[in-house]
């Protein structure tokens, strides 16, 4: 087998063959094929596109590219949740403990922010001494004691994606929906879970900009999974603007635990019910209508919250933030942005909502950055409301005086002030089961 004339076939719009692929995947995985031919096939997959069948193989080839988890121990108990990324997205941090107090076992992992959006990793950091690179037995043991541990990602996990997303994101090829799909599901099957529930963004702050790519990609990722034994569905939701009021880590760890404690925003909230909702109905075999009473239970009666902090405990963290949140440290510098004229919010581009939060400290521009946990933005106003000149819209969170302008400047340049109201998109599009 040649990598030139598998180029070759794609280029021309030719499906490759099962063997084609996986010899692609394991090549490259080991190091035998250069980074300049793969670079060369990917934006032939880019143009030409792939079919489900390809889709799913390269998907397998990359699930089996290294070491898998075993989650067999816990049955059909097992619940994992992807979200595509976004600006305020701190859904897992409220649903995980909502699921494990009903249950369900999530031995999760997830990753740290790069660009615009935030991680998991970071945010759960803001509690001193909570430990994301647990040994794999501990990291067992706390699912079996507690019912949830979320660590980084580590080890030699899917190494063919890790290799291909770098090259894709220096190659203009990550925007590709069989490409995407690929990368996410090879992770999600590697990780275990025997039920998987994914968030697929639309909107600014997403990687896909309509609800019509995002459905696309949804239908290809639970496809995949239920060809491979997974119960999926996927939730279409909306990352036109920021999910919730809060941005950066400390400052989102506290909007979660408002919604556990059951005064949460609205937006967050209902993302979050319906997320946990469809987890608890696949993990734990449930009736739909069951399972959100479930949910809406386990939050009015505290379940959840004190599933938060024995989760926190057991992973060596201060449990005391989860039940006074207030006990995190607030940023040195916090400046009020006001709105330079009167009207309505017609627009926010979250990406660059994200982006300034980054400038704040909240994110990384590279990967040895280090993290201001309490840097960040928390908005005041949001799409629809009516606004008047000079009253505060945001405010800005951070230890660095001098990164305030920028932000500033990138903020109010984010946010429209119109004398219309905006028409607004819907929050959740979709469900594809
Ligand atoms: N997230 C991933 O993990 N992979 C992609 O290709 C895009 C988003």
């Amino acid at each position: 087998m040649r990598i030139y004339d598998i180029i070759t076939k794609k280029k021309r719009g030719e499906e490759l063959s099962d063997a084609e692929i996986e010899y692609v995947i394991s090549e490259y995985t080991k190091g035998t094929i250069p980074d300049y031919q793969i670079s060369a096939l990917m934006m032939a997959i880019y143009f030409k596109s792939m079919t489900d069948r390809e889709t799913a193989t390269m998907t397998l080839a990359m699930a089996h590219s290294g070491d898998t988890v075993d989650l067999s121990e816990f049955g059909t108990l097992t619940v994992d949740k992807h979200s595509t990324g976004g600006v305020g997205d701190k859904t897992t941090l409220v649903i995980a403990p909502i699921a494990a107090s009903l249950g369900a076992k999530l031995a999760k992992m997830s990753g740290r922010g790069l660009g615009h959006t935030g991680g998991t990793v970071d945010k759960l950091e803001s509690f001193p001494g909570y430990d994301t690179s647990l040994s794999p037995e501990d990291f067992f043991d706390q699912v079996r004691r507690v019912g949830i541990s979320v660590i980084g990602q580590s080890g030699n996990f899917a190494p063919a994606d890790k290799k291909l997303y770098a090259l894709r994101d220096v190659t203009a090829t990550v925007d590709s929906i069989p490409l995407i799909t690929a990368s996410i599901m090879s992770k999600k099957l590697a990780a275990g879970s025997s039920a998987i529930v994914l968030d697929v963004k639309y909107g600014s702050g997403g990687f896909m900009k309509t609800p019509e790519d995002a459905e696309a990609l949804a239908n290809g990722m639970v496809e995949i999974g239920k060809r491979c034994g997974r119960r999926m569905c996927a939730l279409i939701t909306n990352m036109d603007i920021p999910l919730g009021y809060a941005i950066g880590n400390s400052l989102e760890v506290r909007e979660a635990l408002d919604v556990l404690s059951g005064k949460g925003p609205a937006d967050l909230t209902e993302v979050c019910v319906a997320l946990a909702t469809e987890m608890v109905s696949l993990s734990l075999g449930m009736e739909h209508d069951a399972a959100r009473t479930a949910v809406l239970d386990a939050i009015s009666s505290g379940k959840a919250l004190a599933k938060f902090a024995e989760w926190i405990e057991a992973q060596g963290g201060d449990p005391s933030y989860a039940t006074d949140p207030s006990r995190f440290p607030r940023a040195k510098q916090v400046y009020e942005v006001k709105a330079t004229r009167g009207g309505y919010i017609s627009a926010m581009n979250a990406e660059e909502i994200g982006n300034a939060s980054v400038v704040l400290g909240a994110g990384r521009l590279t990967k040895d950055d280090v993290i201001d946990h309490s840097a960040g933005i928390v908005l005041k106003k949001k799409l629809g409301d009516r606004v008047t000149e000079g009253e505060i819209i945001a405010e800005l969170h951070t230890s660095t005086e001098s990164k305030i302008s920028s932000a500033e400047r990138i903020l109010l340049d984010a946010i429209c002030i119109s004398e219309t109201a905006p028409h607004a998109l819907p929050l959740i599009y979709k469900t594809v089961r």
